[in-house]
């Protein structure tokens, strides 16, 4: 074995043409979550258009879409009056020698409508912007220790990756850990950081892949923000995933938690590249002196495209929307898994919902389930928390439940 791709074939599809031409010339095929191995059978890998709540594959088959880009996809695919100004601002550039007008303005409305924020500043991936806000948290505290739930995602870089290829311990030496929800193994660890502890960093809620979504508890929410004070630490909630679609003021606003620094991504530009850390002014003097940087962090057509998202998702509530879909999709799941005598768990909140069958621990169901959906035109997920959008309408909601329901037929077939 020389460990050479196989040759060719010229009688396979377009996304296995491109699957193979990638192992030539890409490693792996693929990187990360999208890595081929890691995809429900059947499961497209490459992509070439998408509209509203559709996305087609390079073979021209079309889907109800419930991943909408893994979070990024607030409004729906291309939509008209983000796309509009992000047009507009295109052009007139986009990369420049400094920001355009278009970040202060952007900053502004993120001031305007989030509570806990009294500035911002732009990245452009949300590992930017967590970093980012940890960097600051230092800088204000002189200290070194960051608290992070087990198990919550903040990225991909050394010090939060979930892998520990290529990684060192160093690199992770100031983290400790406390159990989401947990008040007293946030207290421990709080304890154990003692005179060092420079922040406690949060999801909005727990949404670890292949587990029970779980919202924050108020008691818990409490719990983290009193520890902060207490310690003289930041308080930083990670909105990189649920960010807007919760609640467009941030997401433990409804509990009555303001953290001190957030970081935004994903959402905030309804697709295109953009990053944010919001923060309030106790930490503003910290800001001002990290240096934190990008070569495309200016970049003027995500911060337009930002700007047309926040107006339209704060004008038109988007959350009451997509949390309305959300419960329609979850009813039907749940009618459909009962007529077929499938059990299943659905939990989060309805506009991020994942959906779990019981007794499944290698998600062989889930599998199942979504490689049988996709041939009948539904996009899910087995095992990440999924994604509505202000694209799905009531009759699509409808639509994917017909493709939902040859999926729990399948998993029926399987028995167990
Ligand atoms: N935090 C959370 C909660 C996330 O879900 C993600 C991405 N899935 C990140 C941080 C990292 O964002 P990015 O992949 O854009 O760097």
């Amino acid at each position: 074995m020389t460990g050479h791709p196989a040759p060719l074939s010229e009688t396979q599809t377009a996304d296995a043409g491109l699957r193979a031409r990638a192992q030539r010339v890409v490693p792996g095929g693929m990187w990360g979550h999208l890595n081929a191995a890691r995809l429900p059978e059947g499961y497209p890998q490459f992509f070439a258009s998408a509209e509203g709540c559709r996305v087609r594959d390079v073979d021209g088959r079309e889907y109800i879409d419930f991943m909408c880009s893994w979070g990024p996809i607030l409004l729906g695919h291309r939509h008209p009056e983000v796309e509009a100004a992000a047009m507009a601002q295109a052009a007139r550039g986009d990369c420049l020698n400094g920001p355009g007008e278009v970040m202060v303005e952007l900053a502004e409305d993120f001031v305007a409508l989030v509570p806990h924020a009294d500035w911002a500043m732009f990245q452009k991936n949300g590992s930017d912007a967590t970093t980012s806000c940890v960097t600051i948290a230092r800088a204000h505290t002189g200290r070194r220790k960051v608290l992070v739930a087990r198990g919550s995602y903040h990225g991909a870089l050394p010090w939060c990756s979930p892998s520990v290829v290529g990684i060192t311990s160093e690199d992770r030496a100031h983290l400790l850990h406390f159990e989401y929800n947990d008040v007293e193994s946030l207290r421990a660890a709080v304890d154990q950081a003692g005179q060092d502890v420079a922040a406690v960093l949060v999801t909005a809620f727990r949404h670890d892949m292949g587990r029970d979504l779980e919202l924050p508890t108020r008691e818990f929410a409490q719990a983290a923000r009193a520890a902060c004070v207490r310690a003289g630490a930041a308080l930083i909630i990670d909105e990189v995933r649920a960010g807007l679609r919760l609640d467009v003021r941030g997401s433990w606003e409804a509990l009555g938690v303001r953290p001190d620094l957030s970081a935004w991504s994903k959402a905030i530009a309804n697709g295109h590249a953009l990053a944010a850390v919001t923060g309030n002014d106790q930490f503003r003097e910290a800001a001002s002196r990290v240096f934190v940087t990008g070569s495309f962090w200016c970049g003027a057509v995500a911060m337009a495209a930002a700007r047309a998202t926040l107006r339209i998702a704060r004008e038109t509530d988007v959350p009451g929307h997509i949390r309305a879909m959300g419960l329609r999709l979850r009813e039907g799941l749940a009618l459909l898994a009962n007529r077929n005598g499938v059990a299943i768990r659905q939990s989060g909140p309805p506009q991020m919902p994942l959906m779990l069958f019981d007794a499944d621990p290698e998600a062989r169901k889930g599998r199942v389930f979504c490689s049988t959906a996709l041939r009948h035109g539904a996009f899910f997920h087995p095992q990440h928390n999924m994604f509505l959008s202000a694209a799905h309408r009531s009759a699509d909601i409808d639509e994917a439940l017909e493709a939902a329901s040859h999926g729990f037929r399948a998993v029926r077939e399987l028995g167990g």
